[in-house]
C-alpha cells in the first residue's frame, strides 16, 4: 500500500515538472495566456495556485502574433491555454483543444461588423463570425472570469476553492467597474465613438455607444471611400474627438480629426500590457471619454 501510493506521488511529481517547463512552475499548473487582458484575468484568479504566463510580449500588436519555438514549446506544456479565438490566427491554429479555455464560449458575442466594400478583412481566412474584442466589457470579463475559475478548479482540485473564491473576487471588482462605467457614461452630448480599429463594439454595445471604426485590422489602411464615409458620420453627429491607440500610426486619426475640425485623444483597447492594469487602464478609458463625448456629473 505504502509503496504503492509513493510510485502514484512519484509520477505524478514528475508529469507535473514536466509540464511546467523544468519546474518553472514549482508544480502549479502552467496557465499559458494569449494576450494581456487574459493573463490579466488568469493572474487574479489562478493567484498563488497558478503559473501565469502570455504569449504576447508588452508592446506587441497582438492580432498578427507569429510564434517561435519557444512559445510552440509553451503552449505544448501548458496545463491551461486561456485565449479568445478569433484575435490571433497564429494561436487559433496552435491550442489543443482538450486544455484550452476560449473566453468566446463562455459569453454572448456580437456579430463582426464588416464595412461595404473593405475586402482586406475578407482575406484573412481564419475570421470568425463574431466580433473577438470581448474583454472591453467589464461584464461579460466578469462572466470570463467565474468560468476560468471553474476550469482551473477542475484542473487543479486541491485549490478548487481557492480559485473559486479569487474568481468570485474578480468578479465582482468587475462589476463595479462596469457600474461606474453605466453612470459615467448615462448622459453626454455625444455618443459616437470614432476609433482608429473596431476594438470597441462591445463597450459601445454595453453602454449605448455608437462605434465608427476607421478600420477592422489596426494594420490595414483604409480605403478612401471609408476615410470619407467616416470623415461624413463624424461631421453629422458633430464629434469632437477622434480616438487612437497607442499601437496603431496615429497619422490616419489625425489626418481625419482635422478634417472634421476634431480633436484625437488615446483610448487603450487593452490589447497589449498598459502601463497599470486592466482596471485601471480602463478607468483611465472612463476619463477619456467622458471629457470627449461631454457627460454630464
Ligand atoms: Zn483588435
Amino acid at each position: 500500500m505504502l509503496a504503492g501510493a509513493a510510485l502514484l506521488t512519484a509520477t505524478a511529481c514528475g508529469a507535473g515538472s514536466a509540464q511546467t517547463g523544468a519546474g518553472a512552475g514549482g508544480g502549479k499548473p502552467a496557465v499559458v495566456a494569449a494576450f494581456y487582458p487574459l493573463q490579466w484575468l488568469s493572474q487574479q484568479v489562478g493567484g498563488p495556485d497558478a503559473a501565469v504566463s502570455v504569449l504576447t510580449a508588452p508592446g506587441v500588436e497582438p492580432h498578427d502574433l507569429e510564434l517561435g519555438a519557444h512559445q510552440m514549446a509553451e503552449l505544448g506544456e501548458a496545463s491551461l491555454i486561456v485565449y479568445i479565438k478569433g484575435v490571433q490566427p497564429a494561436v487559433d491554429d496552435a491550442v489543443d483543444q482538450d486544455k484550452a479555455f476560449d473566453a468566446a464560449t463562455a459569453v454572448k458575442t456580437l456579430p463582426a461588423d464588416h464595412h461595404e466594400g473593405e475586402a482586406a478583412a475578407e482575406e484573412h481566412d481564419h475570421e470568425v463570425s463574431y466580433d473577438p474584442h470581448l474583454w472591453l466589457d467589464p461584464a461579460r470579463l466578469a462572466t470570463v472570469a467565474t468560468g476560468l475559475g471553474g476550469r482551473l478548479a477542475a484542473a487543479d482540485p486541491a485549490h478548487a476553492q481557492g480559485y473559486k473564491d479569487r474568481a468570485a473576487a474578480t468578479a465582482a471588482s468587475l462589476g463595479a467597474l462596469d457600474k461606474e462605467f453605466t453612470q459615467g457614461l448615462a448622459t453626454c452630448r455625444s455618443r459616437t465613438l470614432v476609433t482608429a480599429h473596431e476594438a470597441f463594439g462591445y463597450l459601445a454595445d454595453r453602454y449605448r455607444l455608437k462605434q465608427v471604426g476607421i478600420t477592422l485590422d489596426p494594420d490595414a489602411e483604409p480605403s478612401p471611400a471609408r476615410l470619407a464615409e467616416v470623415a461624413g458620420l463624424a461631421k453629422t453627429d458633430k464629434v469632437t474627438t477622434v480616438f487612437t491607440e497607442s499601437l496603431v500610426n496615429p497619422k490616419v486619426a489625425q489626418v481625419l480629426a482635422s478634417e472634421v475640425g476634431a480633436r484625437t485623444a488615446v483610448l487603450d483597447p487593452l490589447e497589449s500590457k498598459p502601463s497599470g492594469d486592466y482596471l485601471s487602464a480602463m478607468r483611465a478609458n472612463l476619463t477619456t471619454l467622458r471629457t470627449a463625448l461631454g457627460c454630464g456629473a
